[in-house]
């Protein structure tokens, strides 16, 4: 390689790669194993495998550290919540992903922790509660109302109060959003969603450029057993590939759709952060209209989950764990790699049906 730093969308494409030697493979083939010979940096699969080097090198150079792969989203997220001691207090967006949430409240409500939630886009409050808090949760564009939080004002206020800061960098993805360079000592990803990109699997990272913080990572990886699969880290490695063109394309429709929603008389508001993929609106017709608009798609599936190449939508508050601060008829669009008209052509006769 050259000297010259290398622009994200390279490293997607070129990072991760086996030495280039005769006979090599160019990607990291699917190693199904249990046990590894010994004396090499593991001898059982448990503590490492290496298909998960060749993802993990990829986002770790995109996000500007060290990532470890786990099992999903939420295992990565167990794995920093498990680093607060014991009656420490730990500060959340109110209306951040439910999971997120759900594993806060169930420590809380155990007596482990001590949650404190913020408005995360209201700053002078989210930095208050970030220097009396011993973890800052922070999720930017939050999942799924798309509120923004101020990385810089919160690594500062951190920095000053020796808090730890983890950021849940799903939405913006590190082609977007590079946490560690605003001070956060974690980043988590849902690999499930942008970064691997086909809605195909589970999986989940923690990111730091902190050798130690990494070890303390990567030994409660160990310890809880909560390991990702060889074949999901190769298909996680695989998709990211395409990351940048995926996004750019995923991106530019969503920002014409977001355009076009708002100018609707059927639609009360539309937000979009300016950046990623994720819209969310709600009709003046209200949640019943919301609901049906979103199973009467062709083009947009009526799906959970996000980041995939295709459209998606659902009304989250139809999902029985979604926090209540959360409005009843949201609806959030997952925008696609499909031809936009396409998209809208949909959209819009499911609109016109409605009325
Ligand atoms: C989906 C999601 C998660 C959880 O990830 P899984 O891979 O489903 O376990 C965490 N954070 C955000 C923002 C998500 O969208």
């Amino acid at each position: 390689m050259t000297g010259r730093e290398l622009s994200p969308s390279t490293i997607t494409v070129a990072s991760g790669r086996p030495p280039r030697e005769p006979g090599r493979p160019m990607n990291a083939p699917i190693t199904m194993a249990s046990a590894l010979i010994p004396d090499g940096p593991t001898e059982y699969a448990r503590f490492g495998n290496p298909t998960w080097d060749s993802f993990e090198q990829v986002l770790g150079d995109l996000e500007g550290g060290r990532a470890l792969a786990f099992a999903s989203g939420v295992a990565a997220v167990s794995a920093v919540l498990d680093l607060v001691p014991l009656g420490g207090i730990v500060m959340a967006p109110r209306g951040a992903y439910a999971g997120s949430l759900n594993l806060l409240h169930d420590r809380a409500k155990r007596g482990f922790i001590e949650l404190n939630l913020v408005d995360i886009d209201d700053t002078e409050a989210t930095v208050a509660a970030v220097e009396a808090a011993d973890l800052a949760w922070i999720e930017t564009p939050t999942n799924p109302e798309l509120k923004l939080a101020d990385l810089g004002a919160i690594g500062a206020a951190a920095d000053r109060a020796g808090t730890a800061v983890c950021v849940d960098n799903t939405f913006a993805t590190p082609l977007r959003q590079r946490p560690l360079e605003h001070g956060a000592d974690f980043v988590v990803h849902s690999v499930s969603k942008l970064l691997s990109g086909h809605s195909d699997l589970i999986l989940g990272a923690v990111v730091t450029n902190d050798d130690r913080a990494h070890d303390l990572i990567a030994q409660r990886r160990s310890l809880m057993g909560a390991i990702p699969g060889a074949f999901e880290t190769f298909l996680a490695a695989r998709g990211i590939r395409t990351l940048a063109v995926r996004l750019d394309r995923a991106e530019a429709n969503a920002a014409e759709l977001h355009a076009r929603l708002s100018r609707s008389d059927q639609v009360s508001y539309a937000r979009y952060p300016g950046f990623g993929t994720i819209i969310a609106f709600e009709l003046t017709a209200g949640p019943e209209a919301a609901e049906t608009l979103t199973r009467t798609g062709n083009i947009v599936v009526h799906a959970t989950s996000l980041g995939g190449v295709e459209s998606t939508w659902e009304r989250r508050r139809r999902l029985p764990a979604e926090p209540l601060d959360v409005p009843e008829g949201l609806i959030r669009l997952s925008v696609g790699i499909e031809d936009v008209e396409d998209i809208w052509a949909d959209i819009t006769e499911c609109l016109a049906a409605l009325s």
